[in-house]
């Protein structure tokens, strides 16, 4: 097997993984509350009417291809580790149980940064029909719609990888942790219902908070938190 063969199909493998973990993270809460509750769960629904089929359709084509440009960046990835140039370490002992829980929070820390502030940026008039028209065309989100980006906002939003990695000493399980709350947090703030069980406070993001930034982008631009947008002044608080 040459280069190109064994670079081609470790893509389609990462992409292909990458896939089936939206499938199940999106796909089983899809299922539970727009398709198997018919209308038990019709109260807790944040918008009332259904969103159309093929809204649904562009939202899961989009987050695909999304998934794919993902699957590009292990190429990136698997380089800068063969080079040895991030601050990667091997064995949890090396820093402590206590760092590895730490450095988790500061990924998701780093993530809510960095997110509220080029979520902004691709706000910006010049840009946003450039880039993030593609997410906003979903006003009434469902969990499909947690990476149904521009391509071009894909790329932006794999920039908190080299973020990371090259700024805090990272375990590999914690950045699977991470990553895998993210997709499941990313899913949740797209849900289109809204469960009290998942509220844990004023300074929380929700399902609600980010909802309404797909009806009203003029507010409500954080990922996990409500810090950025209630010190920069952009927070709706929601009933
Ligand atoms: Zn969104
Ligand atoms: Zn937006």
């Amino acid at each position: 097997m040459n280069f190109q063969d064994s670079t081609f199909q470790l893509w389609l493998l990462v992409s292909g993984l990458l896939v089936l973990r939206y499938v199940l993270v999106a796909g089983i809460p899809f299922l539970f509350f727009y398709v198997l509750s018919g209308k038990k769960l019709h109260s807790k629904k944040i918008q009332a009417q259904h969103p159309a089929t093929i809204k649904i359709f562009k939202e899961i084509v989009y987050s695909f291809l999304s998934l794919f440009i993902y699957g590009l960046g292990i190429w990136i990835f698997v380089y800068w580790m063969e080079q040895g140039v991030t601050l990667r370490y091997n064995t949890i002992p090396e820093y402590g149980i206590g760092y590895f829980f730490i450095s988790l929070g500061l990924m998701i820390v780093l993530h809510d940064t960095y997110f509220y502030w080029t979520h902004r940026l691709i706000h910006h008039r010049y840009l946003f029909k450039y880039v993030h028209k593609v997410h906003h065309q979903f006003t009434n989100p469902t969990p499909w719609s947690a990476f149904s980006f521009h391509p071009l906002e894909a790329i932006i939003s794999m920039g908190i990888i080299p973020i990371i990695i090259f700024c805090i000493p990272w375990h590999q399980s914690a950045l699977i942790t991470f990553v895998t709350f993210m997709t499941f947090y990313d899913v949740y703030i797209h849900l289109g219902f809204d469960l009290k069980q998942l509220r844990m406070g004023h300074w929380q993001n929700t399902a609600v908070d980010h909802n309404y930034h797909h009806q009203n982008a003029r507010v409500n631009f954080g990922l996990y938190f409500t810090v950025w947008d209630q010190l920069m002044n952009t927070y709706k608080k929601l009933p």
